[in-house]
C-alpha cells in the first residue's frame, strides 16, 4: 500500500496529497545543470533535494522513474535570447570543442553528485541527443498558430498563447507585469513582443553548436529540451516536476506554455522547488566573490573556509533545513553541520553494540510514525533529523544503563535508523564515506599497537600516537569496552 504523502504544490501554491497519474508508479523530471563550469552548492541542493524524494518515494512502494537532464546546448548568457550560448563562450575561451566541455564538466557533476551519495537518475538524456525530438515540437507548435518563424528564429507568441491559456500560472507573473520587466532597452529585438521568447534560434556565423531545420542551422532554445525530454520519457502529462526556485521563470513558465501550445494539455501535476543558498545572506555568484565550488569544500582549499567539510557534512547541511527554505552558509552552520552528523552516525555504531533488557522505557513505535508523518508532510527532513535525535538521545542512555530497551524494541530502533539514517536521508558513516577496507584495517593495527604500548606502561608512546592522529583529523577514544576511532 502507497502511503499517503503530501506535497507543496507550486502550481496551486497549497500542500496536496499526492496522486499519481498511473497507481503506484511516479515520472519525476528535474532540471539538471548545464555542464559549463565546476559543481557548487547550487547544483547540491537540488542533487540532494529530489535524491531525497526519489529515496522516499521508492520506499513508499512507488516504481519511480527519475529523469534528470543534462543541458549541453541552447543555455544563452541571458534570459532575453541574446549572447552567447554558455558552452560556446567556455569553448571558444578554452579552445576546446564545446563536447570537451560537456564531458569535463559532466563528469566533475557526476563525481560530486557520487561523493554526495546521490543516486542516479533512471534516464539522464541530454539537450543535444534530442534536437529531432525538439525541432517536431517547434513544428507543432507552429502549425497550431502559437509560435512565428523570423530570420530563421522561432518564437513562441506569448500574446496569442495567452488568448487561451493563461500565460503565468505558475510564477504568477501577469503578462503585463512580464512585459514590465523584459522590455528591451534598445527596441532592435526582433520579436514581435518582448514577452516571447525564443523555442528555435537562427545560429550567427560564430555560433559553433548548430543544427539543420526546417528554419535554416540554428540550436533549439533552452527552455525546449526540457519539454520534449519529459514528453518522451514521461509522457504529455506526469506527476512531478523539479528544480530550483530561481527555474520557475522563466524556465518552468516557458515549458508550461510549451507543452499547451504543443499539446494542448497541462504537462505536470505537482511541481516542486527547492529554495537557494545564500552566502552571508547574499545570492552566491562567480561575480560576486562568493563562491565556492564542491571541491573546494571537500578540499577546505578556499579563502571563505576555515576547515574542510566531508561531503556528508553538506548533506547533512542541506537537509536540516527544510527544501523550500533558503539557507545561508557560514564556517559556523557547517562545523554545527559536522557536529550533527557525527553525534548521529556515532549513536548509530553505538546502536550495534548495546544490549536488551527486560522492559523497555521508550516508545520506538511512536518514534517510527513521527519519522515517517515527518516525510508524508512534504518531505520535512529537519523534523525527520529532530526525530532521529530523540532516538540519539535513548540509544545514549541505554548505554549509559539510564533507559532500557527489550530485545524487540532494540531490533525496531536498529530498522528505523537503517531505514531513515541510510536509506531515506542517504548518510554514510565518514569511515565508509572518507575512508575504505584499507584504512580501517591500518587503524586496527594502530589502535593495536597503541594498547600494547599502554599495557607496557609506555605511554608515552600512546599518547604520541593519539597526538599525531589528532594533528591529521583522527580521534582516539578511550573507553572501558576499549579505543574506538573517528574521522573528526
Ligand atoms: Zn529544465
Amino acid at each position: 500500500m502507497s502511503r499517503k504523502i503530501q506535497i507543496y504544490n507550486t502550481l496551486t501554491r497549497n500542500k496536496e496529497e499526492f496522486k499519481p497519474i498511473v497507481e503506484n508508479h511516479v515520472g519525476m523530471y528535474v532540471c539538471g545543470p548545464t555542464v559549463y563550469g565546476d559543481p557548487h552548492l547550487g547544483h547540491a541542493r537540488p542533487g540532494i533535494t529530489f535524491d531525497v524524494i526519489f529515496r522516499y518515494l521508492k520506499h513508499a512502494d512507488y516504481s519511480v522513474r527519475y529523469v534528470r537532464n543534462i543541458t549541453d546546448a541552447g543555455h544563452l548568457e541571458n534570459d532575453a535570447d541574446e549572447g552567447e550560448g554558455k558552452i560556446d563562450k567556455k569553448a571558444r575561451l578554452e579552445q576546446l570543442e564545446p563536447m570537451e566541455i560537456v564531458q569535463f564538466y559532466t563528469l566533475s557533476y557526476h563525481k560530486a553528485m557520487e561523493s554526495l551519495n546521490c543516486l542516479s537518475p533512471s534516464i539522464e538524456p541530454r539537450a543535444t541527443g534530442h534536437i529531432i525530438e525538439q525541432i517536431e515540437m517547434v513544428k507543432k507548435i507552429l502549425e497550431n498558430g502559437f509560435a512565428y518563424e523570423i530570420n530563421g528564429s522561432v518564437y513562441l507568441d506569448v500574446n496569442k498563447y495567452n488568448e487561451k491559456y493563461p500565460y503565468g500560472i505558475l510564477s504568477g507573473r501577469n503578462l503585463e507585469d512580464t512585459l514590465e520587466g523584459t522590455r528591451e532597452l534598445d527596441g532592435q529585438s526582433e520579436k514581435k513582443s518582448s514577452v516571447d521568447f525564443a523555442i528555435w534560434k537562427n545560429a550567427s556565423p560564430e555560433h559553433i553548436m548548430r543544427w539543420p531545420s526546417p528554419w535554416g542551422e540554428g540550436f533549439p532554445g533552452w527552455h525546449m529540451e526540457c519539454s520534449a525530454m519529459s514528453e518522451k520519457y514521461l509522457g504529455k502529462t506526469f506527476d512531478i516536476h523539479g528544480g530550483g526556485m530561481d527555474l520557475v521563470f522563466p524556465h518552468h513558465e516557458a515549458e508550461i506554455a510549451q507543452s499547451n501550445a504543443c499539446n494542448d494539455c497541462n504537462p505536470v501535476n505537482y511541481w516542486m522547488h527547492n529554495n537557494m543558498i545564500t552566502v552571508d545572506g547574499k545570492k552566491m555568484g562567480k561575480s560576486l566573490g562568493n563562491f565556492i565550488n564542491l571541491e573546494e569544500f571537500f578540499t577546505g582549499e578556499h579563502p571563505k573556509l576555515d576547515q574542510s567539510y566531508s561531503p556528508m557534512t553538506i548533506r547533512f547541511f542541506i537537509l536540516q533545513a527544510h527544501y523550500r527554505s533558503t539557507i545561508d552558509f557560514s564556517n559556523e552552520a557547517l562545523q554545527a553541520a559536522e557536529k550533527g552528523f557525527t553525534k548521529l552516525m556515532n549513536a548509530m555504531e553505538t546502536l550495534g553494540k548495546i544490549s536488551s533488557s527486560d522492559n523497555s522505557t521508550f516508545d520506538v513505535n511512536d518514534l517510527e510514525q513521527k519519522c515517517y508523518s515527518a516525510m508524508d508532510d512534504d518531505f520535512n527532513t529537519p523534523i525527520l533529523i529532530a526525530n532521529l535525535f530523540d532516538g540519539v538521545r535513548i540509544i545514549n542512555s541505554v548505554k549509559d544503563g539510564k533507559e532500557s530497551l527489550t530485545a524487540v524494541d532494540l531490533e525496531k530502533l536498529k530498522s528505523v535508523f537503517n531505514l531513515f539514517v541510510a536509506d531515506v536521508l542517504g548518510f554514510v558513516s565518514s569511515k565508509e564515506n572518507n575512508g575504505n577496507d584499507l584504512t580501517n584495517e591500518v587503524m586496527e593495527l594502530v589502535l593495536k599497537l597503541r594498547g600494547n604500548a599502554k599495557n607496557n606502561n609506555d605511554f608515552d608512546t600512546a599518547d604520541l600516537i593519539r597526538e599525531e592522529l589528532e594533528k591529521v583529523g583522527i580521534q582516539i577514544k578511550d573507553s572501558h569496552e576499549g579505543s574506538s576511532w573517528e574521522i573528526k
